[in-house]
């Protein structure tokens, strides 16, 4: 690493695979910011539904990536996401936008105006930067890249879990078909699709708990130059 260049740490996959608990840990360990790239495009998914717009209004919706106000502010480690300068960080959480801001992100000026900020913060930030194309498009560079996986049926128990603790109504099948739709929606586009950087370490964390994961991680981290 070249003096005064910050070391990031980029964290792909697809839903449901540990990124962000992992990513959050990793940053908390390090001292770093966490950057979660999934709630940008989640963001921007929100303001689209809000103005009455749906997927198919492509370039209200490259009007709106272009112009919105996202920041990130809080714990560094677990920050609150701003949309013109309100909290929407429960918000975007919704199956709704699982799928709204999968279907967002499909499109290149969308996803050109979010790496424009993404690549921005980078330079002024120690990072672990979470999304899908952090390793092979916004940070090829990174040194150390990881990706997480797991099988659909793992991926599907974990999403299950968390939204039957949030009191949703939901059965395993129904997210395992979401899970299923939006594997293939993210890694079946032209732009950037969900798919492992060569260089990256993957790892599969089926059969593994956080902690393990972390450890694994951790290992992998080249020291920084001098250490
Ligand atoms: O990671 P999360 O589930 O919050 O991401 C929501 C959606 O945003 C993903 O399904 C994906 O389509 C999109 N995304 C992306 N590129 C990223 C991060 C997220 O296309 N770097």
């Amino acid at each position: 690493m070249r003096k005064g260049q910050r070391h990031i740490i980029t964290i792909d996959g697809p839903a449901g695979a540990g990124k962000s608990t992992i990513s959050r840990l990793l940053a908390r360990h390090l001292g770093y910011l966490y950057l979660d790239t999934g709630a940008m495009y989640r963001a921007v998914a929100l303001a689209a539904r809000r103005r009455g717009l749906n997927e198919s209004d492509t370039s209200a919706i490259v009007k709106l990536a272009n112009s919105v106000s996202l920041r990130f502010i809080g714990d560094p480690e677990d920050p609150k996401i701003l949309l013109w300068d309100k909290d929407v960080s429960r918000e975007i959480r919704t199956p709704e936008m699982d799928m709204l801001s999968s279907s967002v992100s499909k499109i290149p000026e969308v996803r050109q105006a979010l790496v424009g900020i993404q690549r921005q913060m980078g330079l002024s930030h120690d990072l672990v930067a979470e999304g899908r194309d952090m390793g092979t498009v916004v940070f090829p560079h990174a040194r150390d890249k990881f990706f997480l996986t797991a099988s659909t049926e793992v991926r599907a128990r974990r999403r299950y879990k968390e939204r039957r603790e949030r009191g949703e109504e939901i059965s395993l099948d129904s997210v395992i078909t979401e899970i299923e739709s939006r594997d293939l929606q993210d890694s079946s586009r032209a732009v950037a699709p969900l798919r492992p950087s060569p260089e990256a370490i993957v790892i599969d964390t089926s059969e593994m708990d956080i902690g393990e994961v972390l450890e694994v991680i951790l290992m992998e981290i080249r020291p920084r130059e001098g250490e």
